[in-house]
């Protein structure tokens, strides 16, 4: 079986480690997959990808299976780049894009990287896996465990959106609620290793999730015909997309496939309720400190501590970009806004990205005419608990009035 890894890297500290096993942290920190880039050069070509399934799975050449491995998917990509003039023209920007991420596999983003983690744990002869989710990660695992036939363990903290915690149910994961963040249910996971046989799924605990949500970059920069936008507004919890999307670029880069010099300037956006990235970012620091009382409506940004914070910091500062944090009580005004400009529903996540852009075209560091991308990671049709509009009721016991139902108030 031919791959085109070369090996496994220490994000840390650089040590080569064999790509040929499973491999899980290094020294506690993450892993980067790398790839023979000369071999993948000769063997992939714009025109063969552009002839291939619209799906994440067309950039072969640059992900992990070997050829001939049994790829876990329910046909994961290509999600639609959509311009967005109307909420744009609100913020004062003129090239306004939404990736809409929504439309994937179990409604979120997160299918990418789970189709990938779950695809290689199963080339490695993995039965039983486990992570901790505070939402739409465990959903997308339960599904791809099922498609794969593996045993599969969801630990979330009670609070997480009560659609997620049904996704995983039903599609048979062994599902429990927790009364901590998710960091304690992390714990959980690391704990019962050795007990229960498991293995650890979590964000960046293994190397393969990245290089599923890598491919959000290949194809944003396929999409807009090999250059790459001014800014992209990234929603922040674990921060595998950032920093998978940052990684496409480097590749894209070393292959020569991009048309100009130019990278965007890449955005990390959290919630003030938990924001340990933004506040690294303000202090100059590499690391992140545990953020204290982390709580956001936002729950994939809910992470007060993530294991790969230095790899967004780095990713952050290289691009030019920033780390910013945004008023948790706006929201659910921010979801509004999107919906009724465009007809695209937000998840709370991205919520967040429309807050960061009032704020950067406020203070000029976005430009009007700048191309900006803010990925939408999640379907807000998700998220019941933040839909809190009571509807007008109509009683069929009075004449209709058309009247009051024209202005809404019947
Ligand atoms: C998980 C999640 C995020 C955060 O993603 P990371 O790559 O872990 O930073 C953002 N939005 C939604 C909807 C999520 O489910």
């Amino acid at each position: 079986m031919t791959s085109f890894v070369s090996h496994l890297e220490s994000a840390l500290d650089q040590t080569h480690l064999d790509a040929h096993s499973i491999q899980t942290l290094h020294r506690d920190r993450p892993l980067w997959v790398k790839y023979d880039l000369d071999r993948v050069a000769a063997a992939m070509t714009k025109e063969r990808v552009a002839g291939r399934e619209p799906t994440m799975w067309r950039y072969r050449e640059l992900l992990p299976p070997p050829s001939g491995a049994e790829l876990i998917s329910f046909g994961e990509g290509m999600s639609p780049l959509l311009r967005c003039p109307r909420l744009g023209g609100e913020l004062g920007l003129e090239n306004l894009f939404i990736k809409d991420e929504s439309q994937l596999p179990t409604g979120s983003f997160k299918s990418r990287g789970l189709a990938m983690a779950i695809t290689m744990a199963h080339h490695f002869g993995i039965r039983r896996v486990a992570l901790p989710s505070a939402g739409n990660a465990g959903g997308a695992a339960a599904a791809y465990a099922a498609r794969a036939g593996m045993e599969c363990f969801v630990f979330m903290p009670e609070d997480t959106p009560v659609i997620n915690q049904y996704e995983c149910v039903q599609a048979g994961a062994h599902t429990f609620r927790v009364n901590g963040l998710i960091t304690d249910c992390g714990r959980i996971v690391r704990e019962g290793m050795e007990a229960m046989g498991w293995f650890d799924l979590s964000t960046l605990k293994e190397p393969y999730r990245i290089e599923g949500k890598k491919t959000m970059g290949l194809e944003l920069a396929e999409q807009l015909d090999w250059r790459l936008p001014d800014v992209i507004l990234y929603p922040t919890g674990g921060g595998t997309g950032l920093i998978g999307m940052w990684k496409a670029f480097a590749e894209l880069a070393s292959l020569g496939w991009l048309n100009s010099e130019k990278r965007p300037r890449m955005v990390s956006v959290q919630s003030d309720g938990c924001a340990p990235i933004a506040t690294a970012f303000d202090r100059g620091e590499r690391f992140a400190e545990p953020f204290p009382d982390a709580d956001t409506m936002a729950r994939g940004l809910r992470v007060p501590a993530a294991v790969g914070d230095f790899m967004i910091l780095d990713a952050v500062r290289e691009s030019g970009g920033l780390a910013v944090a945004v008023d948790e009580g706006r929201i659910s005004s921010w979801m509004g806004q999107s919906i009724r400009a465009e007809g695209v529903a937000i998840c709370p996540e991205t919520a967040a990205c429309i807050g960061a852009l009032e704020q950067l075209t406020a203070t000029g560091w976005v430009k009007p005419d700048e191309e900006v991308v803010v990925f939408n990671t999640g379907a807000a049709q998700k998220y019941l608990e933040a839909i809190e509009q009571p509807l007008p009721s109509i009683d069929l016991n009075r004449p209709l009035d058309w009247e009051s139902i024209d202005a809404g108030t019947p």
